[in-house]
């Protein structure tokens, strides 16, 4: 009993869950953290409080002098509430969070020293970028990139740390992040929704996109998690049988949370409250051992940091706790994957949820109009929707488990499928007033203020309409939301212009009315939409042909999912809104190859180690035991040893088998990977990696999944899925 794996399962035996004191409300102490409008009130002049005011709600410019101004009253604040050092925190390409400390403290001379904190360090800061991955932007242009402040996401302090939100971008002007780009795309979103919106309501001044994040993860003991090279070095287990219960009972999905999962729950959701987190939702998922958070929803930026900084301290919290966070998508073969729901929706100044249907046949059509809009957008760009969720991790999700599957497809539910049937009928051109009162009347005033159909409980439509907000399901847990974000704000931003044309084109040229002219369109749209609804199983074959049929793309792998990116349609369509130049998208389409690349690598180097390393030399102890339990029975029983022995020379055979396939599988794994690293071409060493190296970590696993089942459990280093899944 001397294997780590034992030490493991003693320590996670012992542990207790931690208490949890609340003193206050959570609503007393919600954003105490947070320089929000309150702190600001407080600490900045009247100047600088409308100058970051109006920056958040129109975009302007701060200059410096008010800069200057802000920062002193940020400095004060921060320093009131225990904060030495402050940082730029961005969100590199990397998928985590970055930030390098400065303290306030300066020394000014004769051994003296102040705390300083000028307008200069709060706008920009020149970060030493030449480490974060760039899609050789840099190599082709200037060496250097900087952080600037993004005032519409409030700073905050975190481990006595004043955090500053910026954008990270070459000084060339290219964007090295994810900020960067999101907020271009929720811009040129706001501006074409403000247009198609002044068809129904005039004040409407400025439309925003609202996100409401779903995170789902694992919590697994510590002790348990690093005993586990793969889960060490991966997030995931590379080998491991299925343990004889699994999650087919159901049994934990809305069960009871267990109490060290709460008492973490509790304390990360204290920590949430001070950074101004709006967590709300808290309980068990399907899989054991899995759990799911979320928030109210935000504003789409703010949502997305808010992510980002949330999957960052669910780890450092779970530390205390003896947690390991597994935030990969498929951390457990043949148990539910962990995914991350991006509800999205638009909304006016006006408080008009642009997805929500409404009271008025008026305001229905103007639902209709955003509806039926985000559906052709979707169909129009479904490739390229899948390929904002690719990642080498979420390929193992998609299609299995409950998951949704590659392809994209989306769900209106009965009530709105009908709705839509009829709006197809509407004659061509002009409309009659009968016919017009007749469709508002009949069709556009009868959609109930709820849509009661919309659960699609079976969760494998990757694009759900959910009564007032789409639910973009096919979203990984380990993905920054900025990217499916930015593709969306995209598509939908330029199918409401092309939308807006064509109106305006019916009303001048057809001199049509408005609202003939609005039908008349969205019946087109709906005409050339159908392929992309659909009601049924997701991951049914009959789907996937069905699929194929109507021109779905079904990408599976990354590798084949990205190339969209760099299709000259797409390239121009992110270049002509502004949202991404050429460069840009073509770095990224770079940055994220290597990526697959490189964890597909890892995980081979992994699973080769872990089963040459542990597995073999496992098999072979205990094929020593067996042969020496043959000898001995051998030399008790003579010639008849045979007839004891059956079991233990077949066990014998077998693990010999075994051994072999999986050493000339690692041989052969490791050829495979010297190929694909001598390749130039970023394609062709992606595609090695995705068909020729990764297909045989099957092989590999099947037959170490077999030998665990063989091995005496007391010799088996790897801990097991049982102890993995079923510790609380
Ligand atoms: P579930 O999907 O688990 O049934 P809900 O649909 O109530 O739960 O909400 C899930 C998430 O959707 C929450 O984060 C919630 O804040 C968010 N959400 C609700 N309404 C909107 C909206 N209009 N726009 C964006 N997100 C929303
Ligand atoms: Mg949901």
């Amino acid at each position: 009993m001397s294997t780590l794996r034992f030490h493991a399962v003693k320590a996670s035996l012992k542990r207790k869950p931690l208490k949890i004191k609340e003193k206050k409300r959570r609503s007393e102490i919600f954003g105490s953290n947070v320089f929000n409008e309150v702190a600001m009130r407080q600490y900045l002049t009247k100047t600088a409080l409308n100058s970051v005011l109006e920056a958040i709600e129109k975009g302007t410019k701060i200059n410096r002098l008010v800069a200057d101004h802000i920062s002193t009253g940020m400095k004060e604040w921060a320093i009131s509430k225990g904060a030495t050092h402050y940082t730029h925190w961005f969100q590199p390409l990397t998928g985590a969070t970055a930030e390098k400390h400065d303290a306030f403290f300066e020394t000014i001379g004769d051994g003296l020293a102040i705390e300083k904190f000028g307008g200069n360090q709060l706008v920009q800061q020149e970060p030493d970028a030449s480490s974060f991955p760039n899609g050789g932007i840099r190599n082709t242009f200037e060496a250097r990139g900087y952080t600037a402040w993004d005032p519409t996401s409030p700073a905050f302090i975190y481990d006595k740390t004043l955090c500053i939100p910026t954008v990270f971008v070459s000084y060339t002007g290219e964007a090295l992040d994810f900020k960067t780009p999101l907020l271009r795309a929720l811009q040129v979103v706001d501006n074409a929704a403000v247009a198609v919106c002044k068809y129904f309501d005039k004040n409407v001044k400025s439309v925003r996109t609202s996100l409401g994040w779903e995170q789902e993860y694992f919590l697994i003991d510590t002790a348990l998690a690093l005993s586990r090279p793969d889960i060490l070095l991966t997030g995931r287990t590379l080998l491991g049988h299925s343990p004889a219960k699994g999650q087919q009972l159901d049994d934990h999905y809305f069960g009871t949370i267990p109490a060290r999962a709460m008492s973490y729950m509790r304390d990360l959701e204290h920590q949430c409250m001070l950074l101004g987190i709006p967590v709300k939702t808290r309980h068990n998922e399907v899989a054991p051992n899995q759990f799911e958070l979320a928030p109210i929803f935000e504003e789409a930026n703010l949502a997305v940091d808010h992510n980002s900084l949330l999957m960052d301290i669910m780890q450092k919290i779970a530390k205390r706790h003896s947690f390991t966070v597994l935030m990969h998508e498929k951390p457990f073969a043949g148990v539910n994957g962990s995914g991350k729901h991006n509800n999205w929706s638009l909304s006016t100044n006006t408080g008009v949820n642009l997805l929500s249907p409404g009271k008025t046949p008026m305001s229905n059509l103007q639902f209709l109009t955003f509806f039926i809009n985000t559906i052709k957008a979707v169909q129009t760009h479904e490739e390229l929707l899948r390929a904002a969720i690719a990642s080498a991790s979420n390929d193992h999700r998609l299609g299995a488990n409950e998951a949704p599957p590659a392809i994209i497809s989306i769900f209106i539910g009965d009530q709105l499928t009908r709705v839509l049937g009829e709006l197809e009928t509407v004659p061509k051109g002009k409309l009659s007033p009968k016919e017009i009162t007749d469709l508002k009347l009949n069709v556009v005033g009868k959609i109930p203020e709820v849509i009661l159909d919309n659960t699609d409980r079976n969760r494998t439509s990757s694009f759900a309409f959910t009564g007032n907000k789409f639910e973009f399901r096919a979203v990984g847990s380990t993905a920054n939301c900025a990217n499916p974000m930015t593709v969306l704000s995209t598509i939908v931003a330029k199918q409401l212009m092309d939308f807006k044309i064509e109106v305006d084109e019916l009303i001048d040229k057809k001199s049509m009315k408005k609202d003939d002219a609005i039908f008349n369109v969205l019946r087109e749209y709906i005409k050339t939409s159908k392929a992309i609804l659909f009601e049924g199983n997701g991951y049914s074959e009959a789907w996937e042909k069905e699929a194929k049929k109507r021109g779905l793309s079904n990408n599976k792998t990354t590798p084949e999912a990205l190339k969209i990116k760099k299709a000259k349609a797409t390239i121009e369509l992110f270049d002509s809104l502004k949202v991404m130049n050429k460069v840009e998208s073509e770095a990224r389409y770079e940055i994220e190859m290597e990526d697959y690349i490189h964890h597909v690598q890892i995980e081979s180097r992994v699973i080769g180690d872990i089963a040459r390393n542990h597995v073999v030399p496992t098999a072979v102890r205990y094929q020593n035991i067996l042969i020496e339990n043959v000898t001995g029975l051998k030399s008790i029983y003579g010639d008849r040893f045979k007839d004891f022995a059956k079991a233990q020379l077949v066990l014998i055979e077998e693990i010999s088998e075994h051994i072999e396939t999986i050493n000339s599988s690692v041989t052969k794994m490791t050829e495979a990977r010297k190929v694909c690293n001598k390749e130039t071409s970023l394609e062709k060493k992606a595609d090695g990696y995705c068909n020729k190296v990764k297909p045989l970590f099957q092989d590999i696993r099947y037959h170490c999944d077999k030998l665990e089942l063989m091995i005496d459990d007391e010799l088996w280093p790897l801990t097991k899925y049982r102890e993995l899944l079923f510790t609380k």
